[in-house]
């Protein structure tokens, strides 16, 4: 695995990683056999990569798993499945192919000058330059702070929005999976459409009016940028902690049962939970400043991909919230706002129960910390495209989900 390892790391340097015939398979274990063939699979991001859940641990019988395999171990792969009798669909035939068809549309941009397209996917250069440009243009309702140095020296920054920087606080994060391409994208165009809508849209006014939004746009910057330029695949964030394998789950380095069920301790896996609880910068400083707003933050969202799931506390254990009946009441509410809008089905549930266990997640941390509105929330598709969601699904995706956000917000405003 770490022989393995160490060519993805030096492949990594020389050139963009390719992932010629690589194919996504959607598995439907039904028996025990089945789930401890899948469970045996190496997860390694070479080899095996889990897209759905997260890693092998987390898988069940009778609930459907989405895995990217490499050309070269598909072939046995298959014969196996077919020698287990187990049913599978090859969700994406050719992963490079999706890949090349979004970076062809990249490049045939580049050429083009104008205002901001909110349809595209951008680089951390430009999302770092947009929201420079959006504190400039809208001077009395946006402003810019630093909050984060990463771990390999890029500025992390956040977007304050909201008529004053006093009301009751909103928190939002997008992009702490590298790969999760469409987080980003909606928080950008929701920060667009708050700011360039104020005044005008009597809902948004009210949002910006009776809350105070606090969003970073994008968290995990290094591992988004190595997505951009080394490997479209990568999900946790840069740093190095071990000799043959980079990176830390920062979904799993929050100091709620760190390093327990539905997390790593191999850092080699995906969902590897790091060293020690914060040993991410980007961690660290959303810890913080849910610590310093400690008591006035009323609603927490972490924006992932991909499912179409509200996801509320508890995901790390078998436990409800105190409060567990009004966040189902709104997951409801927000996902038929979304079917009224786009009829997109989004489903809803605590982690244990919509996803799977998960330890050291924000939200379940965010949540002990007094936030009574905590959501981890994944975005498109429910597969066909998984990671790789078009750019041309980027405006229905915002859509709906500023529906939902209309009912989280009031929900927000109405309880404080
Ligand atoms: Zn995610």
């Amino acid at each position: 695995m770490k022989f393995f390892a160490l060519i993805v790391l030096i492949a990594g340097v020389v050139a963009n990683k390719r992932f010629d015939k690589h194919q996504v398979l959607t598995l439907y274990p039904t028996t025990p056999e089945h789930l401890s063939f899948i469970q045996d699979l190496e997860n390694d991001n070479n080899i095996v990569d889990f897209w759905s859940p997260d890693d092998a641990t987390s898988v069940k019988i009778n609930e459907k798993v989405d895995v990217r395999f490499s050309s070269a171990v598909l072939g046995n792969i298959k014969m196996k499945l077919q020698e287990q009798k187990m049913d599978y669909e090859v969700k994406i035939a050719n992963l490079q192919q999706l890949i090349d068809e979004q970076l062809d549309l990249k490049q045939m941009r580049a050429s083009k000058n104008g205002s901001y397209d909110y349809n595209v996917y951008h680089t951390y250069d430009e999302i770092q330059q947009w929201i420079a440009d959006t504190a400039n243009q809208y001077p009395n309702l946006a402003r810019k702070s630093f909050f984060a140095t990463s771990t390999e020296g890029r500025n992390v920054d956040m977007l304050t929005i909201g008529k004053s920087t006093d009301k009751p606080i909103f928190l939002i994060d997008c992009g702490v999976h590298a790969r999760e391409w469409i987080s980003p994208a909606f928080c950008q165009c929701f920060i667009n459409r708050m700011l360039s809508q104020y005044g005008v849209d009597p809902q948004v006014t009210r949002m910006m009016d009776e809350m105070t939004w606090m969003i970073i746009p994008l968290l995990n910057v290094d591992g988004y940028e190595y997505t951009w330029a080394n490997d479209r695949m990568w999900r946790k964030t840069r740093s190095k902690y071990d000799t043959f394998c980079t990176g830390v789950d920062a979904n799993r380095n929050f100091d709620i049962n760190w390093s327990g069920e539905g997390a790593s301790t191999e850092p080699c896996s995906n969902t590897y939970c790091g060293p020690s609880v914060e040993s991410e910068p980007v961690v660290k400083a959303l810890s913080d400043i849910i610590r310093k707003y400690k008591g006035n933050i009323q609603g927490y969202i972490a924006f992932h991909s991909y499912s179409q799931v509200f996801v509320y506390p508890y995901s790390y254990a078998y436990e409800d919230t105190e409060n567990a009946a009004q966040l189902n009441d709104v997951s409801s509410r927000a996902a038929s706002a979304i079917q009224q809008t786009t009829s997109k089905i989004y489903t809803f549930g605590p982690g244990y129960e919509s996803m799977y266990l998960v330890s050291g997640g924000s939200k379940d941390w965010a949540y002990q910390m007094g936030v009574p509105l905590s959501y981890t929330i994944e975005l498109r598709d429910t597969g066909k495209y998984g990671f790789l969601l078009p750019e041309s699904q980027i405006d229905g995706t915002c859509q709906e989900m500023f529906q939902a956000m209309i009912v989280l917000a009031e929900e927000a405003i109405t309880n404080t």
